[in-house]
């Protein structure tokens, strides 16, 4: 039989009062998993770039991908994923039109060159609506779309969601759980020791489950959204075992099993010039730091860069802890490597760069003059004035030939790479204990095992 591929989108499906976008493609998945539609691949959770000012949250999209045999049953799907978006809406997030542009595209065959990159460009940049509407023209015919609200905001989100495949390079997974309705709004009821216990278990393999220094769980959100709690990892079954680990005093009507860029710094452009650093891009770059760090009213701490005909500050906040003490040591002169959000100018500041994380490159040898020790006694000499010589107060030995002598101090900040604590990450970052564990890619045609769980830990789904 002849299959046909779709890759099926979502965004802003919700507002600040309530809803998810994941919650409602999970709710949507678990129905067409149910009915027996063949994924080729997990479902996709694409956090897009941080920088964008008018995100509710972690800016992701979700992409639900699978086969199917005629162009009549993904044009029935994708009528069913709309409506589902009114009734999901309705129930969940009533004041949505006054807030959100939520949107649903759904392109028909394999994913075009045209739709990677403007994937890809949304990981990093703003996308205007203009350059929406460009790629609208280009793709009609093969993709479909509907955005059910005032705008079409939410369709970047959705198709740019379609447009990272995911399929060369690095990923990671999450495992979300949701609330039941009746739940949402309430303390979350996880036994915190035994997150712990599971994060002692499988810490390894899986990604920010406890900040050990504030003694926080960080796998809970806070607020009244859907979600009860999401583990992060390398690999589905650790994160079905971590999940399996914990202690839950609610119902947990539905949880998901999402590949997601997650975790990889996929986000970061790299730049070689800071006139590219615009505002609300997100970047890295080489450059030496050009003033000492210096923290400022309210913990923040600031310093600024140069790649030798610009200048721009860099700043680390003071949620990032201990982190701001390494930000601190560098030097003017030192070789860094930065990445993170550049915010715009205010009347206050520059344009600044919220920093992830940095590479010390290179830290400058600090170099201090010292005055030259006697070479009769071995006691340190005292200047006689300037251009005068120098006098041991000792043995009283004089020379008017003696210089000051240059010794290089070992600087207390090595090369290398520094991250804040856990609780201070976001989305995209990847925590330096990745390193050298990046995937290499994924296939075109997957069939995953579990990807919906339903009613509590019950498996009772598969593709
Ligand atoms: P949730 O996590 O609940 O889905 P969110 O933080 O993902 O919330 P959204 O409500 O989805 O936030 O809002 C983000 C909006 O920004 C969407 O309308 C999305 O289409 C749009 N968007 C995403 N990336 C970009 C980009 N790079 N440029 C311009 N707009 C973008």
């Amino acid at each position: 039989m002849r299959y046909i591929e779709i890759h099926v989108g979502f965004d802003d499906v919700d507002s600040p009062s309530g809803g998810c976008t994941t919650h409602y493609a999970s709710l949507l998945l678990a129905k067409w998993v149910k009915r027996g539609l063949e994924l080729i691949d997990y479902p996709n959770l694409t956090r897009l770039n941080p920088g964008v000012p008018w995100k509710t949250r972690g800016n992701g999209s979700v992409v639900i991908r699978a086969r199917v045999e005629s162009e009549d049953r993904a044009k029935d799907l994708f009528e069913e994923a709309l409506s589902f978006i009114y009734e999901y809406l309705g129930a969940y997030s009533e004041d949505w039109k006054k807030y959100s542009q939520p949107a649903v595209a759904m392109y028909v065959g394999e994913v075009e060159d045209r739709i990677k990159w403007f994937g890809s460009k949304a990981l990093y940049d703003i996308v205007p609506i203009s350059l929406l509407e460009l790629l609208l023209d280009k793709v009609r015919g093969r993709l479909y779309y509907s955005v059910p609200g005032s705008g079409k905001r939410g369709l970047i989100g959705a198709i740019a969601g379609i447009g990272n495949r995911m399929l060369r390079g690095d990923y990671t997974y999450e495992l979300v759980a949701y609330r039941s309705p009746d739940y949402i709004g309430s303390e979350r009821k996880v036994s915190k020791e035994s997150i712990i216990a599971m994060d002692k278990l499988y810490g390894r393999d899986t990604i920010l489950n406890y900040d050990y220094e504030t003694d926080r769980p960080l796998i809970m959100p806070h607020g009244p959204d859907p979600v009860l709690l999401g583990i992060r990892g390398e690999e589905p079954d650790i994160l079905l075992k971590a999940f399996s680990k914990l202690d839950i005093y609610e119902p947990v009507p539905l949880a998901v099993v999402y590949r997601t860029n997650q975790h990889t710094d996929q986000h970061l452009k790299p730049i070689n010039n800071l006139k590219e650093a615009y505002p609300y891009r997100s970047i890295k770059i080489y450059a030496q730091v050009s003033t000492k760090p210096r923290r400022i009213l309210g913990g923040h701490v600031l310093f600024k860069i140069t790649d030798g005909s610009d200048e721009i500050d860099v700043a680390a906040y003071q949620p990032t802890g201990g982190f701001r003490d390494i930000v601190e040591m560098l030097e003017p002169g030192d070789l860094v490597e930065v990445m993170g959000v550049i915010r715009p100018p205010s009347s206050r500041h520059g344009r600044t760069l919220n920093l992830e994380k940095i590479h010390v490159v290179m830290a400058k040898p600090k170099i201090v003059l010292e005055n030259p020790k006697c070479p009769k006694c071995g006691a340190r000499m005292k200047s006689m004035g300037r251009n005068k010589g120098f006098k041991c107060p000792k043995c009283g030995f004089k020379s008017k030939s003696a210089t000051k002598i240059k010794r290089v101090v070992k600087r207390s900040l090595e090369p290398g790479w520094y991250e804040p604590p856990p609780r201070a990450f976001k989305h995209l970052m990847k925590p330096i204990k990745r390193f050298g564990r990046e995937k290499e890619g994924f296939p075109k045609i997957y069939r995953p095992g579990t990807v919906v769980l339903v009613e509590g830990r019950s498996l009772s789904i598969r593709s």
